[in-house]
């Protein structure tokens, strides 16, 4: 049974829909990371879920039971929900020591002392901080203190932790760090985990399903790898993947039931449909998606362009390159570097580029390219 389930759940801030109509169910043990551009309603979701806003309208059920309702008049508060939650401003309380401030919550919900102490020492050790019980938060490093506030939350046992951007006070090394803890976390203490970030590359790193929204609403869910692979539309394709998806406008002509040819005034393609998605006319003005890995560097090749730009960063060079006029970029593994200006040769080696209409955003097809011209 999905743990989390929100039904047609709406939010309003007077006139501004923070979320609208959102359908979402999270799996038992699922890792789900709630992704979008600043405002798109990550945050007031993970909030509602937990408790600490009320919907405008819709159900929200957690583990099989109602926590909210706008039609029955449920609305359990945060502590009747069995949630952890953990903020980007995660707070130690300073006149408390780690011991302390991993027990306080203990006992407040009334444990006995010696399963408090059982339990602090069970945490402490799953986030690998048993030599630091005595010590208070202000001396300990950002990580040690974040390790804190994690042990902290997961000592109650939710079998629901909800997180908003937790990792963004760290430094870019331990906040990889602490990636790679908290994945393994999520395999050890088996709960369902709801994470907030605007961070494309966290989300991908981290989450068995990725929920991707704009302006309040649900652009596609799914595992990371069908999202880059297969992006429902023009604005999960760009927001995917870095360095970003190449987009070049064209028009559909010649079109069958195999093929059609992309043109613009620079640049024609043969593409050969694997899939298609929707209808695409003669005419039709689209878009057509190209991951820079799908672009590879070839001595033979008689598709010559120029070399804009290169950034080589030792495991891989991001290329910018000048094909017909049109910028691409492309990303080559290894260590090598070309002289700008110089000309290389490229090929469309992939049968995974797309085409976007240009009117929607919707991906119409799948398929491979051959350039003409
Ligand atoms: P960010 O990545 O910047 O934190 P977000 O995706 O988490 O953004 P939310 O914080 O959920 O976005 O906000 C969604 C929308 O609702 C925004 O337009 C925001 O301005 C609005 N909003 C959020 N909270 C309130 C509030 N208390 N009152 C009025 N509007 C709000």
């Amino acid at each position: 049974m999905p743990d989390i389930v929100l039904k047609n759940v709406t939010k309003r801030f007077g006139k501004v829909y923070a979320v609208k109509n959102f359908d979402l169910a999270v799996e038992d043990r699922d890792f789900v990371t709630l992704l979008g551009p600043s405002g798109c309603g990550k945050t007031t979701t993970l909030r509602m879920i937990s408790g600490l806003e009320t919907p405008t309208e819709g159900e929200i059920k957690i583990d099989g039971k109602i926590v909210f309702s706008s039609y029955k008049q449920i609305n359990l508060s945060p502590d009747k929900r069995d949630i952890g939650l953990l903020f980007q401003n995660y707070a130690l309380w300073p006149h408390m020591t780690v011991f302390k401030n991993i027990s306080f919550g203990l006992e407040n919900l009334k444990w006995e002392k010696s399963n408090i102490k059982k339990r602090v020492y069970e945490m402490a050790e799953l986030v690998k901080i048993t030599d630091l019980l005595e010590r208070y938060p202000a001396e300990l490093s950002g990580g040690q203190q974040q390790r804190v506030a994690i042990a902290r939350t997961l000592a109650p046992n939710p079998r629901v932790l909800l997180m908003d951007e937790p990792l963004s006070n760290l430094d870019a090394k331990l906040r990889m760090e602490m990636r790679s803890e908290l994945k393994r976390l999520h395999k050890e203490i088996e709960a369902t985990f709801v994470y907030v970030t605007h961070d494309q590359l966290e989300a991908m790193t981290l989450a068995t399903k990725i929920c991707l929204m704009k302006d309040g609403t649900l652009q596609q869910y799914a595992p990371p790898l069908a999202i880059y692979d297969d992006p429902k539309n023009l604005f999960v394709g760009d927001f995917i993947g870095n360095p970003s998806m190449n987009f070049i406008e064209s028009k559909v002509s010649n079109i069958d039931a195999q093929s059609c040819l992309l043109k613009n005034e620079k640049l024609e393609f043969l593409f050969n449909f694997k899939t298609k998605t929707k209808e695409i006319t003669e005419g039709q003005e689209v878009i057509v998606g190209i991951r820079p890995e799908d672009i590879t560097i070839s001595e033979d090749s008689t598709n010559k362009c120029t070399v804009y730009s290169t950034l080589p960063s030792g495991i891989e060079t991001i290329v910018k390159m000048n094909l017909n006029g049109n910028l691409f970029t492309l990303v080559t593994f290894g260590r090598v570097d070309f002289k700008l200006d110089t000309e290389i040769g490229v090929a469309f080696n992939s049968n995974n580029y797309h085409i976007f209409s240009k009117d929607t955003g919707e991906k119409l097809a799948t398929g491979s390219l051959k350039l003409l011209s």
